[in-house]
């Protein structure tokens, strides 16, 4: 097996079209396009008995371990048009001493920090990259907290496009400068993501610029797909009971429905998890229209979080979140930022998994969710760390010592430690 390829192999494709996820108008495949006529996200389509006849389980299983294994689920046509950075398969790791102190039967974190970019954004990022490669894309813009930035940046400037990004003012400050560095012209805008996308929508025509936004392309999601396609073979097709994810645009939420769907619809998987969508107090639109029994969010205002990612007044995709949520016999939760700086703080010292604000805000949920009974002990529970801790603030450690004067060594072992939580 060469180590390249899946990146070199010419390998079949099957999307039959596109259609509209609101009115289920159908659209022609290998086009580029934004939203549909109805102004919602599109979907894309395959012939997923033509992926059956040509991809069985042992032929996958003997690839090389990145996301475009899963080429005949993805809908680039040729292998020369991939934009890759080495999106390697991202490891299970039980919260072994979570599970010991909570009695819980199996708490996995899949831990996305260790792709391209540190964050879950660049499988997205780079099939959408990918695909506005392979359709003569050459300028493109987007809003962005932060990761998606970095991941568009790196993709895109690898591929050479000239890249635009506009992130709120206070994005943590590694992202604003790890964008720069990976070659995109970035801008600070004193607002939220939302104002940041209405710029996008205004400099369009002017600039030309391909617009990125979150489910504003169709292809994004195809690549956030991988992560289930990946959750699956990686757990030998049995799915774990329920996955906690840390919601904001719902990229991957729905792109993982869609590829349990599809696993599904081709007896590839025979049970599918319930999907518990995550979200900070200080921002929790799909929680309260959740709650509300209702099938689209209302705009969140005045949105505030330390968990960046999930910090998104409105999302274009909410009802099809608030579907996958449903249709899966899962839940929305809300935690407070306390909850999920402490979450962060014992996986990091306790169980040496350094999780991002927004991963962490996954296990707080789940112990939020066993607390209220929504989810049992003997479930087997699956967390997404989406991002790298090392992207964001972390908390001081100032204790200093003087080497010059003696040392009371007795003194350091009783020295504040996080671990005392
Ligand atoms: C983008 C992002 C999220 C939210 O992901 P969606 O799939 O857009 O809901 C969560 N965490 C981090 C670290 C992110 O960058």
């Amino acid at each position: 097996m060469d180590h390249f390829d899946n990146l070199t192999t010419e390998r079949p494709t099957f999307v039959t079209h596109l259609e509209c996820s609101a009115t289920g108008k159908q659209y022609e495949p290998d086009r580029l396009y934004g939203l549909s006529d109805a102004g919602k996200p599109l979907l894309v389509k395959y012939d997923l008995d033509g992926i059956s006849a040509a991809l069985d389980k042992p032929t996958l299983a003997a690839r090389p371990p990145d996301m475009w294994r899963y080429r005949e689920f993805l809908p680039v046509r040729a292998a020369e048009h991939i934009v890759s950075l080495g999106e390697a398969i991202t490891p299970l790791i039980h919260l072994s001493n979570e599970e010991a102190r909570l009695g819980a039967r199996s708490i996995i974190v899949k831990d996305e920090s260790r792709l391209p970019t540190a964050s879950f954004k660049a499988r997205g990022l780079g099939m959408a990259v990918t695909m506005a490669n392979e359709l003569g894309v050459r300028r493109v813009a987007m809003p962005t907290n932060g990761n998606a930035g970095a991941a568009l940046a790196a993709y895109g400037s690898r591929a050479g496009m000239e890249v635009y990004v506009f992130c709120p003012a206070d994005t943590p400050e590694v992202n604003v400068r790890e964008i720069a560095l990976l070659g995109a012209r970035v801008w600070r805008v004193n607002g939220l993501i939302n104002d940041c996308g209405k710029i996008v929508g205004a400099g369009k025509e002017e600039m030309g610029w391909f617009d990125f936004s979150t489910l504003k392309e169709p292809y994004r999601i195809e690549g956030k797909k991988t992560m289930g396609l990946e959750l699956a073979e990686q757990m030998q097709w049995d799915l774990p009971d329920v996955i906690f994810y840390p919601t904001g645009g719902g990229t991957g939420i729905i792109g993982m429905w869609k590829a349990f769907n599809e696993l599904e619809a081709m007896g590839w998987i025979t049970h599918k998890p319930r999907l518990v969508a995550v979200q900070a107090e200080g921002c929790a639109p799909i929680v309260k229209a959740y709650d509300e029994g209702k099938d689209h969010a209302d705009l969140w205002e005045d949105a505030a979080t330390v968990a960046a990612g999930i910090r998104v007044p409105a999302a274009i995709g909410d009802f099809l979140i608030l579907e996958a949520v449903r249709e899966s016999g899962g839940f929305a939760l809300a935690v407070p930022d306390s909850e999920i700086e402490q979450a962060q703080a014992v996986a990091a010292a306790r169980d040496g998994v350094m999780m991002s604000p927004e991963g962490a805000a996954t296990l707080a949920g789940y112990e939020r969710a066993l607390e209220a009974g929504l989810v049992d002990r003997d479930e087997r529970a699956l967390l997404f760390n989406c991002g790298h801790g090392l992207k964001y603030p972390m908390p001081p450690a100032d204790e200093a010592l003087d080497h010059t004067r003696p040392i009371d060594f007795a003194a350091l072992a009783v020295a504040a430690h996080p671990s005392d939580l």
